[in-house]
């Protein structure tokens, strides 16, 4: 039976069909979420879109909660011209197609200094077990973690010139899958736009467009 065979794409669908409800539970129930006192705000979805492809933010910023809807402001904006540019994905696509998740999906506020306080390991704990069930429910064939925490999460980065550019093969909550990492593109860091991680996140968002899943998108079929 070849993937794109009548039997295949009957069976597709009716997978594709139970994950969707799977998900509609899981979404609703990640709403509800009051595990970590010391978040700002309620969670943030991208919504129950089922997709072979995850993209795992770091945390929602201010914005994200009012707007609801994940990378909604300027790293949003840099995030979707590479998808753009590099993938021909514009956002409305990417935000239909994708399943968009974080390390953390609650705001966790300021800190001291004025920017976005980092999640703590124990709300990154509480909130594992979200990310878990969102990969056992999608069985994803692409994660794209955006930042060094959610990178954190598949695989060991002590620099990120060590890991943006390359792709991983990586097992979690019983399933495998590839993982390309990009470097945050919030403006905080200005290493996507120097040498060497200019290079090295072209490269990363050529390796994401020449993956099987994201080429999948672009089908009609799909
Ligand atoms: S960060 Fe995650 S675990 Fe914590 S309250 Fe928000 S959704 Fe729940």
């Amino acid at each position: 039976m070849t993937r794109n065979s009548p039997k295949a794409q009957y069976l597709g669908a009716m997978a594709k069909l139970n994950s969707q409800e799977l998900l509609d539970q899981h979404v609703a129930a990640l709403l509800r979420c009051r595990r970590c006192a010391r978040m700002k705000s309620t969670p943030v979805s991208g919504g129950a879109i089922v997709s072979d492809i995850m993209i795992i933010g770091q945390a929602p910023g201010p914005r994200e909660p009012v707007l609801q809807r994940p990378f909604a402001h300027t790293a949003g904006k840099t995030l979707f011209r590479w998808f753009e540019e590099f993938c021909a994905i514009n956002e409305a696509t990417a935000r239909a197609k994708i399943y968009f998740a974080a390390v953390c999906q609650c705001f966790p506020g300021k800190n001291s200094s004025g920017t976005d306080r980092v999640p703590a390991p124990d709300e990154i704990r509480n909130c594992s077990s979200w990310m878990d069930d969102e990969i056992q429910i999608l069985q994803p064939r692409l994660i794209i973690p955006v930042g060094r925490l959610a990178m954190t999460q598949f695989i060991a980065c002590k620099k990120l010139q060590e890991v943006i550019g390359r792709k991983f093969r990586v097992a979690r909550a019983g399933h495998r899958f590839d993982v390309i990492p990009l470097p945050h593109p919030s403006g905080a860091s200005p290493w996507h736009k120097i040498s060497p991680g200019k290079e090295l996140t072209q490269c990363a968002l050529k390796l994401i467009a020449h993956h099987p899943a994201v080429a999948a998108l672009c089908d009609p079929r799909q």
